[in-house]
């Protein structure tokens, strides 16, 4: 029995986030994604433990006070190291790449068309903004973030009409028509709390858009210390109706590796919000332990590739994954390798980000993705790159699903 195993038997006494259940089920630890040349975010804890709740399912973190302390200094550095760039994932589709904004705020167009105010919690610099203020162009837009430091740039965007950071409380007696959570939810260490406030904030037939990551499809989104909540598709929609929403659109095949849905308010706030219990019967099963599993599992055998290969390696991508991998090897990557051309030549962690042209004939090539997603990127790395041999190109080989 390896170590996981043993781990997962172990039961603590705290509060599930979601269904508010009072014991949860440790399942293990996993590396979390680090900076290793990035001082301002050097303290990031090399492990994070992961909880699951026996009663409804749902994947979870559990962060103390010096946990937090950590969590402030990243969000005021969120772009150092460039681990959290700019530059949106791509969707790709038929007509070519498109951002993932750009792709959900097309599909939610119809039901968004009378938006009159839209409000962007967790805004950052202003990725979803920009994107509404295309989509949406007769709506007033609203940002609200927990650092200022992308004040100044906020309000300068198209339609954009205020700016507030701090405490979501701040903004409880205003109202707006559509309050979006865009990779923000799962930051949040009361996610129950935060959307009965979200609703209280919603005019008449008011909508909420949420998109968070699948763990269902990235295990890697694991490896993010900052994210608390780590959703699959039903404890996602669990939560939402536990805080009196209903789902208008389920988009989870939109984005890969994402779970976007859009919600509209049902019933009672009063008589719904505060549910003690699960909407949703226990899960049974052994999902979240499997994930855990897989994502250690994987995690060595590519940092045992990287071991006994005595040239040099690069890691394909700079998202997620690749910085959960970087975080945990002995030795230093040549370079990040992206397939965007957008995001060619900018430093990850102060190391350069180069195509699939660009890898030399001796470079190990490491793709940090499940066995699916690995293999198609094969396929096109092979075609940019005809010399490369398939041994120098590795992979988790264990299935995940
Ligand atoms: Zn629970």
């Amino acid at each position: 029995m390896d170590r996981d195993t043993n781990d997962a038997c172990e039961m603590v006494n705290a509060t599930c986030l979601l269904c508010g259940a009072p014991a949860l089920r440790l399942l293990g630890t996993v590396a979390n994604r680090r900076f290793r040349f990035t001082p301002e975010l050097g303290d990031l804890p090399a492990q994070s433990a992961i909880f699951e709740c026996p009663a409804c399912g749902h994947i979870q973190k559990r962060h103390d006070g010096s946990d937090v302390a950590i969590m402030e200094a990243l969000y005021a550095n969120y772009n150092a190291g460039n681990f959290s760039p700019r530059i949106s994932q791509a969707v790709f589709n038929q007509a070519g790449a498109i951002n993932r904004e750009q792709h959900v705020l097309a599909r939610c167009a119809d039901a968004l068309g009378t938006c009159r105010d839209l409000l962007d919690i967790g805004c950052g610099p202003g990725t979803f903004l920009r994107w509404a203020g295309l989509a949406l162009p007769g709506a007033n837009l609203h940002g609200f973030d927990v650092t200022d430091i992308h004040r100044a740039e906020i309000m300068e965007l198209p339609h954009v009409a205020s700016f507030v950071c701090g405490r979501l409380a701040a903004l409880q007696d205003r109202r707006f028509d559509c309050i979006v959570l865009w990779h923000s939810l799962e930051h949040m260490p009361d996610p129950r709390h935060d959307l009965a406030l979200v609703r209280g904030m919603l005019r008449d037939h008011g909508k909420v858009l949420i998109q968070v990551p699948d763990v269902e499809q990235m295990p890697f989104d694991l490896a993010m210390f900052e994210h608390y909540s780590h959703f699959t598709t039903a404890t996602l929609i669990a939560l939402a109706e536990q805080a009196g929403f209903s789902v208008i659109l389920n988009g989870r095949g939109w984005v890969h590796n994402c779970i976007t849905l859009l919600l509209e308010m049902t019933g009672d706030l009063a008589a719904t919000h505060l549910r003690p219990t699960p909407t949703r019967p226990a899960r049974t099963g052994d999902d979240g332990r499997r994930r855990v599993a897989w994502l250690n599992a994987a995690g060595r055998h590519l940092t045992d590739a990287v071991a006994e290969w005595t040239g040099d390696f690069v890691i394909f991508g700079i998202g997620t994954a690749a910085g959960w991998l970087h975080g945990q090897l002995s030795g230093i990557p040549r370079a990040f390798v992206e397939e965007d051309p957008s995001r060619i030549g900018i430093l990850v962690d102060t190391i350069p980000t180069i195509s699939a042209e660009a890898i030399l004939d001796g470079d190990l090539v490491i793709l940090p993705f499940c066995p699916e997603i690995a293999k198609s990127i094969v396929a096109r790395l092979r075609k940019a790159h005809k010399r490369l041999p398939v041994s120098q190109i590795v992979f988790p080989s264990l299935r995940y699903d």
